[in-house]
């Protein structure tokens, strides 16, 4: 308690109107799918912590390799300096990559990830042009896409409650619907008018996950990027999310025949543990750099860097994933998924309220209606707090619910996670019902 008045009187949450949002939970440590609060409790991640824990919280063999690193590289500047678990990330990386990647960029997190990725594509074309005035700027985007919260992630993801006081200062994106046969004629009339003008294209490969956990086909993705790979627009696929097995396949890109040009990494990158962004290009990109006339430098750095620490962390991801078969656990987790969408209309007595029953790998997910739909919906708020009474731990986005759990969950921990969510849900719509 005394902890969460000093919090109350020091600390501003992400996400978080202060004023109105019940006092934070106190985490003291956590183990596996579990996090556990100071008096014990225990809190089944059905989320994987804002979707970055892959193999399970406080994991023994990256919490060992990280000690062991500390003791002996913990920072050093990247900019004239090198080490090696930079090098043998990126040489590890490289190869388990979709397409021809032929560089790694680090940075921070997800948004400096794709924020990298952008000022790739822009100073691509900048550089090519012989007068400085290059003939492609624009940037094409997804409606409802999320890429980050800097400023260029911003400019390239949905407008919206989170983008609206922002709005006159981002730069101007071209915007298409995902892909399907019904929008793909408006996609073309797009890409006729504007597509030479396009210096790159950004989107969430198979899933957009802040927008709504949104699936969509990989077949309608794959003529989308061949199209634009015609029209020589640089493709990148931002899998900050899907990455490291969220969809199934180490990496979402794998489930199409176009590859892309640049590829966005962070989230499970480090199996969860460290802050770390990865900016992976092919040489077509690298080229345009590769220049004795400096003011082709991509002129973009963090002082944090490929951080020896992070890079470790996701030197032990890497292995942990050979040693404990964690591809397997991916399907294994697909499956029990798959079993469970079977089950839950029924589970939740056919609810009206239940929509769009959805599974893509490791996520599953559904809306539900009640009220206006989006970000502000009061049903989610609701269900998370009627869920942590039960041990559970969610977090709708708006009124869709999802599951997105570590890879480490077991087979009762899966059942446990569907039958809390299940209750959560009753109690909610009981209530809901009773006014
Ligand atoms: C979370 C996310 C980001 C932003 O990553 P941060 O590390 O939170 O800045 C970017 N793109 C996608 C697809 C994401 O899900």
């Amino acid at each position: 308690m005394d902890w969460l008045s000093k919090d109350k009187n020091l600390i501003w949450h992400p996400y978080t109107q202060e004023k109105t949002a019940p006092p934070p939970l106190f985490i003291e440590k956590a183990a596996g799918a579990w996090l556990y609060g100071a008096d014990g409790r225990g809190y089944l991640d059905a989320i994987s912590s804002w979707w970055v824990t892959l193999h399970g919280h406080a994991h023994p063999y990256i919490a060992e390799r990280l000690a062991a690193q500390a003791r002996k590289l913990e920072q050093v500047i990247f900019a004239g300096f090198t080490h090696q678990p930079a090098i043998e990330l990126a040489e590890k990386l490289i190869p388990l990559l979709p397409g021809h990647m032929s560089r790694i960029f680090y940075s921070d997190n997800g948004s400096t990830a794709t924020e990298v990725a952008i000022k790739m594509a822009i100073q691509y074309w900048w550089n090519r042009s012989p007068d400085g005035r290059p003939a492609r700027k624009k940037i094409l985007a997804f409606r409802n896409a999320y890429h980050g919260d800097t400023f260029g992630a911003m400019a390239v993801s949905g407008r919206s409650v989170f983008t609206a006081p922002f709005d006159d200062y981002l730069f101007e994106t071209v915007w298409i619907d995902l892909p399907d046969e019904n929008t793909w004629p408006v996609i073309e009339q797009v890409l006729t008018a504007a597509g030479d003008q396009l210096a790159g294209f950004i989107y969430e490969p198979l899933l957009q996950g802040a927008g709504g956990m949104n699936m969509y086909a990989p077949a309608w993705l794959d003529k989308l990027l061949q199209r634009l790979q015609d029209l020589e627009v640089i493709c990148i696929a931002d899998e900050v999310l899907t990455g490291f097995g969220r969809t199934g396949t180490l990496f979402a890109s794998e489930q199409m025949k176009a590859k892309p040009d640049i590829i966005c990494l962070s989230k499970g990158l480090t199996g969860g543990t460290m802050a770390l962004g990865v900016t992976a290009c092919t040489a077509r990109i690298f080229d345009a750099y590769w220049s004795d006339d400096r003011k082709k430098t991509l002129f973009h750095g963090h002082s944090f860097t490929a951080n020896p620490l992070a890079c470790t962390a996701a030197l032990a991801s890497l292995e942990i994933f050979n040693q404990e078969g964690t591809m397997d656990r991916v399907a294994q987790i697909s499956r029990w998924h798959e079993q469970a969408a079977r089950e839950l209309p029924q589970m939740t007595g056919n609810r009206a309220q239940m929509r769009q029953l959805r599974q893509l790998g490791t996520i599953l997910a559904f809306d539900i209606v009640q009220g206006e739909s989006g970000y502000l919906n009061a049903i989610g708020p609701h269900l998370t707090h009627e869920a942590l009474q039960k041990g559970l731990f969610l977090r709708p986005l708006g009124n869709t619910l999802y599951f997105m759990p570590p890879y480490c969950l077991k087979p009762d921990e899966h059942a446990m996670m569907v039958e809390k969510a299940v209750a959560a849900m009753h109690k909610v719509f009981d209530a809901a019902s009773a006014l």
